[in-house]
This record gives structure tokens, sequence and C-alpha cells, in this order.
């Protein structure tokens, strides 16, 4: 009696026994398994990925349509030419004319010292109206992609010092180095760790400057 080989004998196997050769049906349900596994997981993805554009579109759309539509902010508003050719003491444009009488009288005589030593203070924005202050935002949220971006950058209207004349924004770089380096003199302030421009009245002249916060949105 010959032997009986591997393959007779799993052929042979008894009626109702798995059969475990590739593609039998162990095979089959293993395989069938992994595409169930597989498309699920596909599945998941695609109705994420779709969950996810539907939620950010509408944001995007809608700031990207208010910020065209915001009227141009004029001078009246605040806005500046960005020629760095406004100085502290160019009180005929409204950003410099109704900022804080002391916070402006504390950068005059900052630039009138930084001058001394050859740095020239220029004011790159200064009070702003409420209408300008949201132009901004809404900018900068476009430009960040979200609110909760934008906030680090610029504040909401209702929250920024620029609407209550209380901040000022000083350039060049150098120039706002040097307020940074000696602005406490004069009580001049840097606020947020990520702008190196933004000045506050915010201590006695020759007094310590509070701790900074990281950005605008951690104040
Ligand atoms: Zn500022």
């Amino acid at each position: 009696m010959r032997e009986v080989t591997k393959r007779e004998a799993v052929e042979r196997r008894p009626a109702g026994e798995p059969d475990e050769r590739p593609g039998g049906s162990v095979g089959r349900r293993w395989w069938s398994w992994y595409w169930l596994a597989a498309t699920l997981c596909a599945t998941a993805v695609i109705v994420l990925m779709a969950w996810s554009v539907i939620v950010s579109v509408p944001d995007t759309v809608t700031d990207g349509i208010s910020a065209r539509e915001e009227p141009t902010v004029s001078a009246e508003d605040g806005d500046l030419p960005d020629d760095l050719s406004v100085t502290p003491f160019d009180t005929g444009y409204p950003a410099v004319d109704k900022l804080d009488g002391a916070l402006l009288e504390a950068v005059q005589e900052a630039a009138r010292d930084a001058l001394e030593e050859g740095i020239v203070l220029r004011v790159t924005s200064g009070w702003r109206s409420e209408e300008y202050q949201r132009h901004l935002f809404e900018e900068a949220v476009v430009r960040y992609g979200s609110r909760e971006e934008a906030r680090r950058f610029v504040d909401t209207s209702g929250e920024s010092a620029h609407v209550t004349g209380e901040a000022i924004d000083i350039g060049p770089t150098d120039a706002a180095d040097w307020v940074v380096r000696r602005g406490s003199a004069y009580g001049l302030c840097q606020v947020y760790a990520n702008e190196i421009w933004h000045f506050e009245l915010l201590t006695e002249p020759g007094g310590d400057c509070p701790d900074l916060f990281s950005d605008a949105a951690s104040r």
C-alpha cells in the first residue's frame, strides 16, 4: 500500500473540517476579515476627512468674504502709511493724536533721547478705531487660518489696547529694540514676547516692566 501523500491526506479530510489550504475556507475567512477591516478603516478615514472639510470650510469662506466686504479703512480709523514716515510728533494723524496722553508723552520723550543715539523712532501703528481693529483681526483670520491662531497675533476689537489708545507699535527694528532695552526708563514696556514692536505704559518711569505674555491670546 502506497503512503498517503500530504495532499491526499488533506483532501481526504473528514467532511466539515476546515480546509486549511491557501484559498481554502480558513484562508478565505482570513482574507474576508482582512478586507472587512480595511474597508472599515478606509470608510472611517473618508468620513473623518469629509467631516473636517465640512467643519473648516464655512469658517474660512465666511471670514474671507467678511474681510473682503469690510470697507477700506482710512487715516480717520487710525491707518498709517507703511513707509515708516510717521514719527511720534506727527499728531496730524489720528493714530498718533488719539493716543493716551501719558503714553504719547512717554514715547516722545523716548524718541528725543533715542535720536541723540542716532536711533529714529517711527510709529507703525497707534490708536485704531474699533472698525479698523476688527478689519485687522479678520485679515489675520484669513492669513492664519483660524480665529484661535489669529488671536495670537491680533487682539479682537473689544480687547485691543490700540482701540483705547493705550498701545503703540514702534519701528524699524533697531528703534523697537532700543525701546525694548530702554523703554522702562519712560514707563514703556514690551507686552508680548512675539511682538517686539508693541509697547504700553505699564510701569512708573524707571520701574520694572511686568513679565511678558507669550502672545496676545495668553493675556
Ligand atoms: Zn501693537
